[in-house]
C-alpha cells in the first residue's frame, strides 16, 4: 500500500516539528508507546500544549 502523505497532511493539526508528521502509522505507534494519543485527536488549543496523554484526552470528553 502507498502511502498518502500529502493526503495526510491535510488533515494534521500537528505544531510540533516532526519526522513522523503525515505518516500516520508511525505517529500512531510513537504516541501509541508512549500511552498517548496522535495531535489530530485534540483540538488545536490542546494539541499547542503538547499534552497528548489519554488522560488530557478522557478530561476533554467528559
Ligand atoms: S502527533 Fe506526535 S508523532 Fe505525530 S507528527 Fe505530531 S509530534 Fe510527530
Amino acid at each position: 500500500m502507498e502511502c498518502k502523505k500529502e493526503e495526510n497532511l491535510k488533515m494534521c493539526n500537528c505544531t510540533y516539528p516532526c519526522s513522523k508528521k503525515g505518516v500516520c502509522c508511525e505517529c500512531v505507534t510513537y504516541h501509541r508507546g508512549l500511552g498517548e494519543l496522535p495531535a489530530c485527536f485534540f483540538p488545536d488549543d490542546v494539541e499547542k500544549t503538547y499534552d497528548r496523554s489519554i488522560a488530557r484526552f478522557v478530561a476533554l470528553h467528559k
